[in-house]
Protein backbone atom coordinates (compact mmCIF):
# COMPACT_ATOMS: atom_id res chain seq x y z
CA UNK A 1 0.00 0.00 0.00
CA UNK A 2 1.62 3.43 -1.04
CA UNK A 3 1.71 6.33 1.15
CA UNK A 4 -1.25 8.95 0.61
CA UNK A 5 0.81 11.87 -0.38
CA UNK A 6 -0.29 15.27 1.73
CA UNK A 7 -2.15 16.75 -0.99
CA UNK A 8 -4.68 13.93 -1.07
CA UNK A 9 -4.54 14.10 2.60
CA UNK A 10 -5.68 18.01 2.15
CA UNK A 11 -8.04 17.15 -0.61
CA UNK A 12 -9.76 14.66 1.59
CA UNK A 13 -9.63 16.90 4.40
CA UNK A 14 -11.03 19.22 2.26
CA UNK A 15 -13.79 16.84 0.91
CA UNK A 16 -14.72 15.62 4.55
CA UNK A 17 -15.15 19.31 5.30
CA UNK A 18 -17.57 20.10 2.32
CA UNK A 19 -19.23 17.01 3.34
CA UNK A 20 -20.15 17.90 6.44
CA UNK A 21 -21.05 21.68 4.95
CA UNK A 22 -23.48 19.34 2.77
CA UNK A 23 -25.13 17.31 5.44
CA UNK A 24 -25.35 20.59 7.64
CA UNK A 25 -27.00 22.98 4.93
CA UNK A 26 -27.72 20.94 2.04
CA UNK A 27 -25.91 23.61 -0.38
CA UNK A 28 -23.78 21.51 -2.45
CA UNK A 29 -25.67 18.94 -3.75
CA UNK A 30 -28.97 19.79 -5.86
CA UNK A 31 -31.35 18.43 -3.56
CA UNK A 32 -34.46 19.59 -5.16
CA UNK A 33 -36.58 16.93 -4.12
CA UNK A 34 -36.55 17.54 -0.47
CA UNK A 35 -35.45 21.24 -0.06
CA UNK A 36 -38.15 23.87 -0.05
CA UNK A 37 -37.93 26.37 -2.52
CA UNK A 38 -39.27 29.99 -2.83
CA UNK A 39 -39.38 30.37 -6.21
CA UNK A 40 -41.18 28.37 -8.69
CA UNK A 41 -42.53 29.12 -12.36
CA UNK A 42 -45.46 28.45 -13.81
CA UNK A 43 -44.60 27.82 -17.41
CA UNK A 44 -44.69 25.20 -19.92
CA UNK A 45 -43.82 26.80 -23.33
CA UNK A 46 -41.04 25.07 -24.80
CA UNK A 47 -40.12 28.05 -27.22
CA UNK A 48 -38.73 30.26 -24.28
CA UNK A 49 -35.34 30.59 -23.50
CA UNK A 50 -34.90 32.73 -21.09
CA UNK A 51 -35.79 30.15 -18.20
CA UNK A 52 -35.08 26.91 -17.51
CA UNK A 53 -37.68 24.35 -19.08
CA UNK A 54 -38.58 22.84 -15.59
CA UNK A 55 -41.60 22.88 -13.40
CA UNK A 56 -40.54 23.88 -10.19
CA UNK A 57 -41.35 22.04 -7.08
CA UNK A 58 -44.02 23.74 -4.73
CA UNK A 59 -42.56 24.57 -1.24
CA UNK A 60 -44.10 23.88 1.49
CA UNK A 61 -47.79 22.87 1.35
CA UNK A 62 -49.82 22.21 4.55
CA UNK A 63 -46.16 22.03 6.36
CA UNK A 64 -45.15 19.47 4.16
CA UNK A 65 -42.55 19.60 1.62
CA UNK A 66 -44.12 18.67 -1.78
CA UNK A 67 -41.69 17.05 -4.06
CA UNK A 68 -42.30 16.81 -7.73
CA UNK A 69 -40.59 15.31 -10.74
CA UNK A 70 -38.48 17.13 -13.06
CA UNK A 71 -39.21 15.27 -15.86
CA UNK A 72 -43.32 15.48 -15.80
CA UNK A 73 -44.33 17.75 -18.20
CA UNK A 74 -47.95 19.11 -18.34
CA UNK A 75 -49.51 21.24 -20.99
CA UNK A 76 -50.48 23.96 -19.24
CA UNK A 77 -49.90 25.28 -15.91
CA UNK A 78 -53.55 24.83 -14.98
CA UNK A 79 -52.32 21.14 -15.71
CA UNK A 80 -49.73 21.66 -13.36
CA UNK A 81 -52.47 22.62 -10.67
CA UNK A 82 -55.10 20.26 -11.03
CA UNK A 83 -51.95 17.09 -10.65
CA UNK A 84 -51.00 18.98 -7.48
CA UNK A 85 -54.32 19.48 -6.20
CA UNK A 86 -54.06 16.64 -4.22
CA UNK A 87 -51.39 18.02 -2.14
CA UNK A 88 -53.45 21.24 -1.53
CA UNK A 89 -56.71 19.33 -0.08
CA UNK A 90 -56.27 20.34 3.20
CA UNK A 91 -55.67 23.58 2.69
CA UNK A 92 -59.12 25.60 2.62
CA UNK A 93 -60.53 22.23 4.52
CA UNK A 94 -62.34 24.48 7.15
CA UNK A 95 -63.75 26.54 4.87
CA UNK A 96 -65.79 23.66 2.78
CA UNK A 97 -69.07 23.35 4.59
CA UNK A 98 -70.30 20.10 5.67
CA UNK A 99 -73.70 20.32 5.05
CA UNK A 100 -75.89 17.36 5.66
CA UNK A 101 -77.99 15.63 2.87
CA UNK A 102 -81.28 17.36 4.15
CA UNK A 103 -79.78 21.28 3.86
CA UNK A 104 -82.04 22.83 1.61
CA UNK A 105 -80.69 24.86 -1.32
CA UNK A 106 -80.49 28.79 -0.73
CA UNK A 107 -83.36 30.31 -2.30
CA UNK A 108 -82.90 34.46 -2.29
CA UNK A 109 -85.97 36.62 -2.41
CA UNK A 110 -84.98 39.20 -4.58
CA UNK A 111 -87.58 41.76 -3.52
CA UNK A 112 -85.25 42.04 -0.57
CA UNK A 113 -82.60 43.59 -2.80
CA UNK A 114 -82.87 47.15 -2.83
CA UNK A 115 -80.39 50.72 -3.35
CA UNK A 116 -77.05 50.51 -1.81
CA UNK A 117 -75.87 53.92 0.06
CA UNK A 118 -72.20 54.01 -0.98
CA UNK A 119 -70.37 55.69 2.10
CA UNK A 120 -67.18 56.94 0.30
CA UNK A 121 -65.67 58.35 3.33
CA UNK A 122 -62.65 56.76 4.86
CA UNK A 123 -62.67 53.65 7.11
CA UNK A 124 -60.13 51.57 8.70
CA UNK A 125 -60.18 47.67 8.08
CA UNK A 126 -60.62 47.06 11.79
CA UNK A 127 -63.99 49.02 11.65
CA UNK A 128 -64.66 46.77 8.88
CA UNK A 129 -63.89 43.71 10.80
CA UNK A 130 -65.98 44.84 13.36
CA UNK A 131 -69.13 45.63 11.19
CA UNK A 132 -68.86 42.19 9.54
CA UNK A 133 -67.87 39.19 12.28
CA UNK A 134 -70.08 36.82 9.88
CA UNK A 135 -66.98 36.85 7.83
CA UNK A 136 -64.15 34.01 8.52
CA UNK A 137 -60.72 34.25 8.24
CA UNK A 138 -59.48 34.89 4.86
CA UNK A 139 -62.32 36.88 3.73
CA UNK A 140 -64.71 33.77 3.54
CA UNK A 141 -68.35 33.05 4.22
CA UNK A 142 -70.81 30.90 3.51
CA UNK A 143 -74.39 30.67 4.91
CA UNK A 144 -75.43 28.14 7.56
CA UNK A 145 -78.49 27.47 6.72
CA UNK A 146 -78.66 26.71 2.98
CA UNK A 147 -76.66 25.44 0.71
CA UNK A 148 -75.49 28.37 -1.80
CA UNK A 149 -75.67 27.76 -5.45
CA UNK A 150 -72.82 29.29 -6.08
CA UNK A 151 -69.33 29.60 -5.03
CA UNK A 152 -67.66 32.61 -5.53
CA UNK A 153 -64.23 33.69 -6.19
CA UNK A 154 -63.83 37.59 -5.72
CA UNK A 155 -60.18 39.04 -7.09
CA UNK A 156 -59.18 42.41 -6.66
CA UNK A 157 -55.80 43.48 -8.39
CA UNK A 158 -53.94 45.59 -5.93
CA UNK A 159 -51.61 47.76 -5.37
CA UNK A 160 -50.77 50.73 -2.89
CA UNK A 161 -54.39 51.28 -2.81
CA UNK A 162 -55.50 50.99 1.12
CA UNK A 163 -58.05 53.22 1.44
CA UNK A 164 -60.02 52.13 -1.71
CA UNK A 165 -59.72 48.45 -0.50
CA UNK A 166 -61.36 48.73 3.56
CA UNK A 167 -64.60 51.16 1.65
CA UNK A 168 -64.51 47.99 -1.18
CA UNK A 169 -64.46 45.49 1.61
CA UNK A 170 -66.87 47.31 3.33
CA UNK A 171 -69.59 47.22 0.75
CA UNK A 172 -68.89 43.99 -0.88
CA UNK A 173 -69.12 41.50 2.21
CA UNK A 174 -72.57 42.46 3.46
CA UNK A 175 -73.85 42.88 -0.12
CA UNK A 176 -72.13 38.82 -0.75
CA UNK A 177 -73.84 37.85 2.55
CA UNK A 178 -76.92 38.72 1.48
CA UNK A 179 -77.59 37.50 -1.92
CA UNK A 180 -76.71 33.97 -0.24
CA UNK A 181 -73.64 33.32 -1.97
CA UNK A 182 -70.61 31.29 -0.22
CA UNK A 183 -67.74 33.64 -1.05
CA UNK A 184 -63.93 34.18 -0.91
CA UNK A 185 -62.12 37.28 -1.35
CA UNK A 186 -59.25 37.66 -2.88
CA UNK A 187 -56.75 40.44 -2.91
CA UNK A 188 -53.79 39.74 -5.31
CA UNK A 189 -50.87 42.13 -4.67
CA UNK A 190 -48.17 43.17 -6.90
CA UNK A 191 -45.07 42.86 -5.22
CA UNK A 192 -42.52 45.56 -6.22
CA UNK A 193 -42.44 48.68 -7.83
CA UNK A 194 -42.52 47.76 -11.72
CA UNK A 195 -45.14 48.65 -13.60
CA UNK A 196 -48.46 47.68 -12.73
CA UNK A 197 -49.49 43.89 -14.62
CA UNK A 198 -53.21 43.09 -14.11
CA UNK A 199 -53.31 40.83 -16.50
CA UNK A 200 -50.58 38.43 -15.05
CA UNK A 201 -52.10 39.46 -11.55
CA UNK A 202 -55.51 38.06 -12.86
CA UNK A 203 -53.89 34.75 -13.79
CA UNK A 204 -51.65 34.41 -10.96
CA UNK A 205 -55.10 34.81 -9.05
CA UNK A 206 -56.54 32.32 -11.04
CA UNK A 207 -54.43 29.49 -10.42
CA UNK A 208 -53.92 30.38 -6.67
CA UNK A 209 -57.42 30.23 -6.15
CA UNK A 210 -57.41 26.56 -6.94
CA UNK A 211 -55.41 25.68 -3.33
CA UNK A 212 -59.04 26.68 -2.23
CA UNK A 213 -60.78 24.04 -4.14
CA UNK A 214 -63.01 24.84 -6.57
CA UNK A 215 -65.25 27.51 -8.13
CA UNK A 216 -68.16 28.15 -10.17
CA UNK A 217 -67.61 31.94 -10.60
CA UNK A 218 -64.46 33.93 -10.70
CA UNK A 219 -65.80 37.62 -10.50
CA UNK A 220 -62.89 39.74 -11.35
CA UNK A 221 -63.37 43.14 -9.52
CA UNK A 222 -61.40 46.40 -9.73
CA UNK A 223 -61.03 48.09 -6.37
CA UNK A 224 -62.55 51.50 -6.90
CA UNK A 225 -65.87 50.19 -7.86
CA UNK A 226 -68.65 49.99 -5.22
CA UNK A 227 -71.64 48.35 -6.54
CA UNK A 228 -74.69 50.43 -6.18
CA UNK A 229 -77.61 47.75 -6.38
CA UNK A 230 -77.94 44.88 -4.30
CA UNK A 231 -79.56 43.56 -7.15
CA UNK A 232 -76.67 43.07 -9.47
CA UNK A 233 -75.98 39.13 -8.33
CA UNK A 234 -72.03 38.02 -8.41
CA UNK A 235 -72.90 34.94 -9.59
CA UNK A 236 -72.03 33.37 -12.93
CA UNK A 237 -74.53 32.67 -15.82
CA UNK A 238 -74.22 30.74 -18.90
CA UNK A 239 -72.04 33.83 -20.84
CA UNK A 240 -68.97 35.62 -19.24
CA UNK A 241 -70.90 38.97 -18.01
CA UNK A 242 -69.38 42.46 -17.71
CA UNK A 243 -71.35 43.73 -14.33
CA UNK A 244 -70.21 47.43 -14.44
CA UNK A 245 -71.91 48.65 -17.80
CA UNK A 246 -72.94 51.67 -15.68
CA UNK A 247 -70.11 53.35 -13.97
CA UNK A 248 -69.98 56.75 -11.72
CA UNK A 249 -66.97 58.15 -13.75
CA UNK A 250 -68.68 57.67 -16.72
CA UNK A 251 -71.47 59.84 -16.37
CA UNK A 252 -73.55 55.82 -15.97
CA UNK A 253 -73.42 55.37 -19.81
CA UNK A 254 -71.64 52.85 -21.65
CA UNK A 255 -68.60 54.50 -23.41
CA UNK A 256 -68.09 51.71 -26.15
CA UNK A 257 -69.86 48.90 -26.57
CA UNK A 258 -66.81 46.16 -26.23
CA UNK A 259 -65.73 47.07 -22.93
CA UNK A 260 -64.96 44.39 -20.34
CA UNK A 261 -63.19 45.80 -17.51
CA UNK A 262 -64.17 47.14 -14.15
CA UNK A 263 -66.22 44.14 -13.17
CA UNK A 264 -66.72 41.11 -14.67
CA UNK A 265 -67.57 37.33 -14.02
CA UNK A 266 -66.59 34.20 -15.43
CA UNK A 267 -66.78 30.64 -14.71
CA UNK A 268 -62.99 29.11 -14.70
CA UNK A 269 -64.24 26.99 -17.80
CA UNK A 270 -64.36 30.00 -20.06
CA UNK A 271 -61.20 32.04 -18.34
CA UNK A 272 -59.29 28.80 -19.54
CA UNK A 273 -61.03 28.35 -22.42
CA UNK A 274 -59.44 31.87 -23.80
CA UNK A 275 -56.29 30.79 -22.36
CA UNK A 276 -56.57 33.78 -19.36
CA UNK A 277 -55.07 37.43 -20.18
CA UNK A 278 -52.58 38.45 -21.73
CA UNK A 279 -49.52 39.09 -19.57
CA UNK A 280 -47.64 41.43 -21.73
CA UNK A 281 -50.28 44.42 -21.02
CA UNK A 282 -47.61 46.66 -18.18
CA UNK A 283 -49.36 49.62 -16.48
CA UNK A 284 -52.66 51.07 -17.40
CA UNK A 285 -54.74 50.02 -20.09
CA UNK A 286 -56.26 47.55 -23.30
CA UNK A 287 -55.23 44.08 -21.03
CA UNK A 288 -59.38 44.34 -20.71
CA UNK A 289 -60.03 44.94 -24.33
CA UNK A 290 -57.34 42.00 -25.39
CA UNK A 291 -59.68 39.81 -23.13
CA UNK A 292 -62.44 40.89 -24.68
CA UNK A 293 -60.88 39.54 -27.97
CA UNK A 294 -60.07 36.23 -26.89
CA UNK A 295 -63.65 35.97 -26.00
CA UNK A 296 -64.74 36.78 -29.78
CA UNK A 297 -62.31 34.44 -31.18
CA UNK A 298 -64.17 31.70 -29.36
CA UNK A 299 -67.59 33.10 -30.13
CA UNK A 300 -68.33 33.42 -26.58
CA UNK A 301 -70.80 35.75 -26.05
CA UNK A 302 -70.83 38.48 -23.94
CA UNK A 303 -73.90 39.05 -21.32
CA UNK A 304 -74.75 42.47 -19.16
CA UNK A 305 -77.65 43.28 -16.82
CA UNK A 306 -79.44 45.89 -16.66
CA UNK A 307 -78.10 49.56 -15.54
CA UNK A 308 -80.71 50.09 -12.84
CA UNK A 309 -79.02 47.31 -10.99
CA UNK A 310 -75.48 46.96 -13.08
CA UNK A 311 -74.20 50.39 -11.24
CA UNK A 312 -71.05 51.06 -9.94
CA UNK A 313 -70.18 54.49 -7.75
CA UNK A 314 -65.85 54.88 -8.50
CA UNK A 315 -63.68 55.93 -5.58
CA UNK A 316 -60.89 58.42 -6.20
CA UNK A 317 -57.46 57.32 -6.66
CA UNK A 318 -53.68 58.57 -8.53
CA UNK A 319 -54.17 58.03 -12.09
CA UNK A 320 -51.70 55.02 -13.34
CA UNK A 321 -49.32 55.43 -16.17
CA UNK A 322 -50.62 54.53 -19.78
CA UNK A 323 -49.09 51.60 -20.70
CA UNK A 324 -47.46 52.52 -24.46
CA UNK A 325 -47.24 49.64 -25.96
CA UNK A 326 -51.06 48.86 -25.67
CA UNK A 327 -51.87 49.41 -29.11
CA UNK A 328 -49.69 47.29 -30.70
CA UNK A 329 -50.21 44.54 -28.78
CA UNK A 330 -54.19 45.04 -29.02
CA UNK A 331 -53.83 44.73 -33.12
CA UNK A 332 -52.59 41.32 -32.98
CA UNK A 333 -54.23 40.26 -29.62
CA UNK A 334 -56.07 37.51 -31.74
CA UNK A 335 -53.63 35.70 -33.18
CA UNK A 336 -51.23 35.52 -30.15
CA UNK A 337 -53.86 34.47 -27.41
CA UNK A 338 -53.44 30.50 -27.46
CA UNK A 339 -50.01 31.13 -27.13
CA UNK A 340 -49.65 33.53 -24.59
CA UNK A 341 -51.69 33.61 -21.54
CA UNK A 342 -52.49 31.55 -18.84
CA UNK A 343 -50.31 29.01 -19.62
CA UNK A 344 -47.68 31.07 -19.64
CA UNK A 345 -47.81 32.90 -16.67
CA UNK A 346 -44.82 33.07 -14.70
CA UNK A 347 -44.27 34.46 -11.08
CA UNK A 348 -42.38 34.51 -7.72
CA UNK A 349 -45.16 33.77 -4.80
CA UNK A 350 -44.13 35.93 -2.26
CA UNK A 351 -46.58 34.64 -0.05
CA UNK A 352 -50.47 33.57 0.82
CA UNK A 353 -52.07 34.60 3.85
CA UNK A 354 -55.47 34.59 4.98
CA UNK A 355 -56.63 37.43 6.98
CA UNK A 356 -59.65 38.70 8.39
CA UNK A 357 -61.34 40.62 5.53
CA UNK A 358 -59.50 38.30 2.48
CA UNK A 359 -56.99 36.06 1.20
CA UNK A 360 -54.06 37.95 0.63
CA UNK A 361 -51.93 36.72 -2.59
CA UNK A 362 -48.58 38.78 -2.86
CA UNK A 363 -46.85 37.84 -6.17
CA UNK A 364 -43.30 39.26 -7.85
CA UNK A 365 -44.82 38.99 -11.72
CA UNK A 366 -41.70 39.44 -13.29
CA UNK A 367 -39.11 36.96 -11.75
CA UNK A 368 -36.67 36.98 -14.35
CA UNK A 369 -36.35 40.71 -14.43
CA UNK A 370 -36.73 40.95 -17.70
CA UNK A 371 -36.96 44.80 -19.46
CA UNK A 372 -40.03 46.07 -19.38
CA UNK A 373 -38.90 48.22 -22.65
CA UNK A 374 -40.72 48.19 -26.26
CA UNK A 375 -38.11 46.03 -27.80
CA UNK A 376 -37.58 43.14 -25.35
CA UNK A 377 -41.57 43.02 -25.33
CA UNK A 378 -41.60 42.96 -29.46
CA UNK A 379 -38.98 40.16 -28.97
CA UNK A 380 -41.02 38.20 -26.97
CA UNK A 381 -44.23 38.71 -29.08
CA UNK A 382 -42.25 37.35 -32.12
CA UNK A 383 -40.11 34.68 -30.31
CA UNK A 384 -43.74 32.88 -29.97
CA UNK A 385 -43.46 32.90 -33.77
CA UNK A 386 -40.10 31.65 -33.53
CA UNK A 387 -39.28 35.00 -35.26
CA UNK A 388 -36.30 37.15 -34.37
CA UNK A 389 -36.19 40.48 -34.75
CA UNK A 390 -33.34 43.40 -35.53
CA UNK A 391 -34.36 46.23 -33.48
CA UNK A 392 -33.32 49.75 -34.03
CA UNK A 393 -34.48 51.54 -36.67
CA UNK A 394 -36.78 53.89 -36.18
CA UNK A 395 -39.80 52.47 -37.03
CA UNK A 396 -40.86 49.14 -36.17
CA UNK A 397 -42.51 47.04 -38.60
CA UNK A 398 -44.46 43.43 -37.79
CA UNK A 399 -42.65 41.45 -40.49
CA UNK A 400 -45.44 39.80 -42.31
CA UNK A 401 -48.17 39.17 -40.39
CA UNK A 402 -50.09 37.38 -42.71
CA UNK A 403 -47.46 34.39 -42.01
CA UNK A 404 -48.89 34.33 -38.41
CA UNK A 405 -50.50 31.50 -37.77
CA UNK A 406 -53.96 31.29 -36.95
CA UNK A 407 -55.39 28.92 -34.07
N1 LIG B 1 -54.75 48.95 -9.37
C1 LIG B 1 -54.14 49.08 -8.13
N2 LIG B 1 -53.01 49.83 -8.01
C2 LIG B 1 -52.47 50.49 -9.06
C3 LIG B 1 -53.08 50.37 -10.32
C4 LIG B 1 -54.22 49.60 -10.44
O1 LIG B 1 -54.60 48.50 -7.15
O2 LIG B 1 -51.46 51.17 -8.88
C5 LIG B 1 -55.91 48.05 -9.53
C6 LIG B 1 -57.13 48.53 -8.78
O3 LIG B 1 -57.91 47.42 -8.43
C7 LIG B 1 -57.81 49.38 -9.82
C8 LIG B 1 -57.59 48.56 -11.06
O4 LIG B 1 -56.30 48.00 -10.91
O5 LIG B 1 -59.17 49.55 -9.52
C9 LIG B 1 -57.68 49.35 -12.35
O6 LIG B 1 -56.70 50.39 -12.37
P1 LIG B 1 -57.11 51.93 -12.40
O7 LIG B 1 -58.13 52.17 -11.34
O8 LIG B 1 -55.86 52.73 -12.30
O9 LIG B 1 -57.72 52.11 -13.83
P2 LIG B 1 -59.11 52.77 -14.25
O10 LIG B 1 -60.03 51.60 -14.39
O11 LIG B 1 -59.53 53.71 -13.17
O12 LIG B 1 -58.88 53.45 -15.53
MN1 LIG C 1 -59.94 53.24 -11.31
Amino acid sequence: MHRIHCSQVRCLLLLFVLFMLECYFGLLVNNNATKPRKIYYLTTDKNESHHEQVYYKYPLINGEKVAMDYNIGYNSSYDWFMAMKKFFKNIGENETVRYKKNTPNCKLDTTTLGPIKVLKNKTNLEYVEEQNPHVLLGGYYAPAHCRSTYRVAVIVPYRDRKDNLAIFLRHLHPLLKKQLLEYRIFVVEQHGTEKFNKGSLYNIAFLETQRFGSWDCLVFHDVDLIPEHEGIPYSCNQHPTHMSPAVESFGYVLPYKLIFGGVTALTPQHYRLVNGYSNFYWNWGAEDDDFYGRLESRNITVSRYNSSIARYATLPHNCTKMGKERALLLMISKIRYQKEGLSTTIYRLINVTEVKLYTHIVADVNPTKMKLDMKSLMQRVLSLYGQTIVYGHKEFVLSNPAKFERI
